[in-house]
């Protein structure tokens, strides 16, 4: 009766989902104070009060059917000619408002982009382990593609080259990069931005059509160290940008983002119009209007997100001299430290006695790891580093 692969999906509780639930039955038990939750990527941080000026000043000034109503479905003219002038001020570039279509988050762009690419079930996207999971339900489930995992590089979290130029062939419609990462919070050097380039270059035109890259890019501000961040698009000529507002504006609930497509992609006009239609197709009507109007105001403001680089240094210290092993992460609000047995899952179980909440690696494609996401307040990340150092004692550290 019931498509049988939908279904299961539903059905199944994700790893962090099932977290959620054992630390809500904990925090019954303990106090809410006592449970160290690390297994959310939701910002702890408040949105920066020019949104909330932006929200009253719309409330009290607009009328109501100018607040909610329908937009057209690339969105709010005005909205998308505020971010393509913020890109332009960032990054140099020439962005208008026909480059910009906005989504319901980057979730809702990356469907788009592998709905709007997919023309037949033999195309196939590649995704570099570890990655965010919902990418394989994505392009498997919604847009009927296959979903194709190169290894992780578990030394720096950078590129695999070798397998990927391996699994490189006619049928690669995509390749999906996430930098700064979630899980590793790894950010891609320009090195390895060059490198990918290259190749990409050198594939479409052996194999006579283009490889889109589809940067997924919600962590782009949350940087460390004052590192710069290459801006992709400019790198490479078939960029589809992916972004969202849940991170850099910690609006993760209001759902607000786009899809940008550069002039510079091949068949633009298409492309972007197929990306219309992928809209359609999933039913996504327009993104929400009274958040549109918000990002006109404040497109090119950023949540004060200093404490993540303030938990990262004091993780990643503390970890450290405990004997756990980590790539130092210089954006995004994650460390991938490895688990000190090679069973991740058996390890995130045994930290739970400490009610230390962590996800084993294995969701993410790169067993023997554990995600930490401390986008929570720096005292619990102070206070659960006696747990993390009870746990390594267990392992003889
Ligand atoms: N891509 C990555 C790498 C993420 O980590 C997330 C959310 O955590 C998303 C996409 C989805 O973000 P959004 O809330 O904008 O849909």
């Amino acid at each position: 009766m019931l498509n049988q692969n939908i279904l299961a999906l539903g059905k199944k509780r994700s790893t962090i989902r099932e977290i959620f639930e054992f630390g809500n039955q904990r925090a019954k038990l303990v106090g809410r104070e006592n449970i160290f939750d690390f297994s959310l990527g939701n910002p702890n941080v408040p949105a920066p009060d020019s949104v909330q000026h932006a929200i009253r000043d719309i409330i009290n000034t607009k009328h109501p059917s100018a607040i909610h109503g329908y937009t057209s479905a690339p969105g709010n003219e005005e909205c998308r000619a505020a971010i393509a002038e913020s890109l332009n001020a960032r990054f140099g570039t020439d962005y208008s408002a026909k480059n910009l279509y906005l989504t319901l988050g980057a979730a809702a762009s990356i469907s788009l982009c592998f709905k709007a690419l997919t023309a037949s079930p033999a195309d196939e996207f590649i995704v570099f382990a570890p990655f965010f999971p919902e990418y394989q339900v994505f392009i498997e489930h919604g847009a009927g593609a296959k979903c194709v995992v190169i290894s992780a590089q578990v030394q720096d979290f950078q590129i695999n080259f070798e397998e990927f130029e391996r699994k490189l062939n006619p049928h690669t419609k995509g390749v999906v990069i996430n930098s700064p990462n979630n899980p590793t919070g790894v950010v891609y050097s320009a090195e390895t931005i060059s490198r990918l380039s290259a190749l990409l270059t050198t594939k479409s035109e052996e194999y006579g059509h283009p490889i889109f890259l589809i940067s997924d890019e919600p962590y782009r501000e949350i940087i460390f160290d004052g590192i710069e961040v290459p801006f992709i698009a400019p790198k490479y000529k078939n960029t589809l940008v992916c972004y969202s507002y849940s991170k850099s504006l910690s609006l993760p609930g209001e759902r607000i983002g786009y899809v940008l497509v550069p002039n510079t992609v091949d068949d633009f006009g298409d492309v972007y119009a197929a990306i219309c239609g992928a809209g359609r197709v999933l039913g996504y009507v327009c993104a929400p209007a009274l958040f549109q109007q918000v990002i006109a105001h404040c497109a090119a403001d950023i949540a004060d997100i200093s404490i993540y680089e303030k938990n990262r240094n004091i993780l990643l210290e503390a970890l450290t001299s405990m004997g756990y092993k980590c790539v130092k992460p210089e954006g995004a609000f994650y460390l991938f430290p490895k688990t000190l047995e090679e069973n991740d899952r058996a390890f995130c179980e045994r930290a739970k006695k400490y009610d230390l909440l962590l996800v084993p690696g294995a969701d993410f494609g790169a067993p023997g790891h554990m995600r930490i996401a401390y986008c929570v307040q720096t005292e619990t990340v102070q206070r659960a580093l006696p747990l993390f150092e009870k746990l390594a004692k267990e392992y003889g550290l």
